[in-house]
């Protein structure tokens, strides 16, 4: 619920196509007091475009603590203040967490307002699943962390999104391959703007690409091949059924040991404990 208090709206922004700024948005940048903005020279081409002058000031990612002061300090005053980010939503792969928590820790209001956001324009175009997914954003640019990083990604099913820029995509490419194995990617670049592109494939065709321009998502299918966990107790009624259908015990153990590939041992000892 909304107080009396004053209000931080984190607003998303258009990723390319100036069109798709909602009319909230607008409303919300004609009313607040100050916008609060990663580059004012950026944002003062979405603001003029729709004829609003409100005052733009620069929230920092390199000094976000400072930014945040100024920030709260108008909040304290009682102006509302909406913080926008170049593109797509503030604190997705862009500055904006640490003010969101001192704004939560200090009982002002927050609001977001709806946009697009790269991440998930891509996702749902991509042909990959969008049951699960997870976003990591960006690799880290020193390839033997971001080798660590898709290591650390490599088992899960979900759907992998990362953000990359253009002169390091096939570098990427490239180590996702050595470190996650053959997949199915999509790159999708240039997403709401004249040269929108899917490139869909698996990694060993993506690799192959050359000269990617453009701003670039990256999806990669989740490990197909995780097995499910599986629980030894789920699995001993479907011994007794074998071992009253005649099985004789050791013969049971082994036939569901390899259907579900558990330890048999393990199998066994936990069948025998069970009596
Ligand atoms: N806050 C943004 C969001 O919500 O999507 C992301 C900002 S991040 C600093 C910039 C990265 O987002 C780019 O390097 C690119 O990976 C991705 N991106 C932004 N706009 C894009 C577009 N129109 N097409 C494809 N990728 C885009």
């Amino acid at each position: 619920m909304v107080n009396k208090n004053a209000t931080l709206f984190l607003v998303a922004t258009p990723i390319g196509n100036l069109n798709e700024v909602s009319p909230r948005a607008l409303d919300i940048f004609r009313n607040v007091e100050v916008i609060a903005c990663e580059d004012t020279r950026n944002s003062v081409k979405l603001l003029t475009h729709f004829d609003i002058h409100t005052k733009l000031i620069t929230y920092h990612n390199f000094n976000e603590e400072n930014s945040a002061k100024g920030i709260i300090s108008l909040l304290e005053e009682g102006k509302d203040v909406a913080l926008i980010s170049d593109a797509g939503y503030p604190l997705i792969s862009d500055p904006g967490y640490v003010l969101v928590n001192e704004v939560i820790e200090r009982g002002f209001n927050i609001q977001t307002i709806s946009g697009p956001s790269a991440g998930i324009n891509a996702l749902v175009a991509s042909g990959l699943s969008t049951n699960h997914y997870l976003f990591y954003g960006f690799l880290n640019s020193k390839s033997t962390i971001a080798k660590k990083e898709l290591q650390s990604l490599a088992d899960f099913p979900y759907t992998l999104i990362f953000y990359e820029a253009p002169h390091r995509i096939e570098k990427t490419l490239k180590l996702c391959l050595e470190v996650l194995g053959n997949r199915k990617a999509v790159v999708a670049r240039e997403l709401t703007k004249i040269h929108e592109e899917y490139i869909r494939g698996n990694l060993e065709e993506l690799v192959k690409l050359t000269d990617v321009k453009g701003e670039i998502v990256l999806l990669i299918e989740g490990n197909t091949n995780t097995k499910p966990e599986v629980n030894l107790e789920d699995l001993l009624p479907q011994i007794d059924e074998l071992v009253a259908s005649g099985h004789k015990t050791k013969s049971a153990i082994q036939e569901i040991a390899a259907k579900y590939e558990v330890s048999k041992n393990e199998l066994y000892n936990l069948y025998v404990k069970s009596k």
